[in-house]
C-alpha cells in the first residue's frame, strides 16, 4: 500500500490584503490627489457606488440620480 499524499507544508503564507476598496477611490494625477465622489450626507470618506445612471451610498442608503440619465429617459 503506497498511496501518495501531498506533503503538508505547514501553515499557508499570510498575505496582506486591503480590508476595503476605499483606497481605490483615491487617485494621484499630476501629483494631485483626486478623490471619487463622496456622499453629501455622510461627508468625505464615504464614497458612492456608481451603477447605471445612479450613485448609491452604502452607509446612509442615499441614491443620487445622474441628471443626464434621467433627462434621457424622460425624453424617450
Ligand atoms: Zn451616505
Amino acid at each position: 500500500m503506497s498511496v501518495k499524499r501531498p506533503k503538508i507544508k505547514g501553515k499557508k503564507k499570510h498575505k496582506n490584503k486591503p480590508t476595503s476598496k476605499k483606497a481605490s477611490k483615491y487617485k494621484i494625477e499630476d501629483g494631485k490627489l483626486v478623490k471619487a465622489r463622496s456622499c453629501p450626507r455622510c461627508g468625505p470618506g464615504i464614497f458612492l457606488a456608481v451603477s447605471n445612471g445612479r450613485s448609491y451610498c452604502g452607509r446612509c442608503h442615499l441614491t443620487e440620480f445622474d441628471k443626464k440619465e434621467v433627462d434621457a429617459k424622460l425624453e424617450k
